[in-house]
């Protein structure tokens, strides 16, 4: 699920906070630091939808998993997606376009979510204890937050920020191409190119879902 997805992971969706605070909330210290952009809206607490299936968070739960405990602590499932998409209609359909074009989720395992503790005023009930998927969200650039989301920006950012990395390893890529006397080895000899290459497939493997090999 996303939630228990490594933050440098890609993942759909928000599980994020709509609270007094919400996405301005203090993250851990090995997170980036998140700007205080949330418009306090609610709607990422209402339409949460994870990676897995709501039948494999249940076996998750069943083996001890704290992540998918603490999700399925404060998220209720809706009993159908129509359900959902009363209620946040714009990411109920964000989420759609975006799962019917990915290999490694099915439509029609697709859970959404809302949270028990979201107020009507689309604040946080629970603000002080609340889990860390909601602490630490948007996660990154590609946490799939529901449109007009306060974060758009500075998920776009994080985005190019992402690609201009990959985008410099492969520069060097081409430069030791051209360089290296024997095809093989780095100008400076501390990597080889084969290195190099695996380097930037490590970088790119992630986003791969997100059109990283295009980069
Ligand atoms: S616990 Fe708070 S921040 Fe997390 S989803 Fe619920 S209302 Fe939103
Ligand atoms: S959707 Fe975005 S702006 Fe709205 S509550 Fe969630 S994080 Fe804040």
């Amino acid at each position: 699920m996303f939630n228990s997805q490594s933050p440098q992971q890609p993942s759909l969706s928000g599980i994020s906070m709509a609270s007094a605070g919400g996405a301005a909330g203090k993250t851990p210290a090995d997170m980036h630091d998140l700007p205080d952009l949330c418009h306090k809206c609610g709607r990422c607490c209402r339409s949460a939808t994870t990676f897995n299936s709501y039948p494999k968070l249940l076996e998750l739960v069943e083996q001890g998993d704290q992540e998918a405990i603490d999700f399925l602590e404060i998220f209720e499932p809706f009993d159908s997606v129509e359900q959902a998409r009363a209620v946040v209609p714009e990411q109920v359909q964000r989420v759609i376009d975006e799962v019917s074009h990915r290999k490694d989720m099915h439509l029609d395992e697709l859970t959404f979510y809302h949270c028990r503790y979201v107020t009507e005023e689309g604040m946080c009930g629970i603000y002080e204890r609340r889990p860390r998927c909601c602490s630490e969200a948007p996660y990154h650039g590609w946490s799939m937050m529901p449109p007009g989301c306060g974060f758009e920006g500075w998920q776009f950012e994080q985005r190019e920020m992402q690609k201009a990395e990959i985008r410099k390893l492969k520069e060097i890529q081409y430069q030791m191409e051209a360089l290296s006397p024997d095809g093989i080895r780095t100008a400076s000899g501390s990597m080889t190119l084969d290195e190099l290459r695996g380097k930037i497939n490590e970088a790119l493997a992630p986003w791969k879902t997100f059109g990283s090999q295009h980069w």
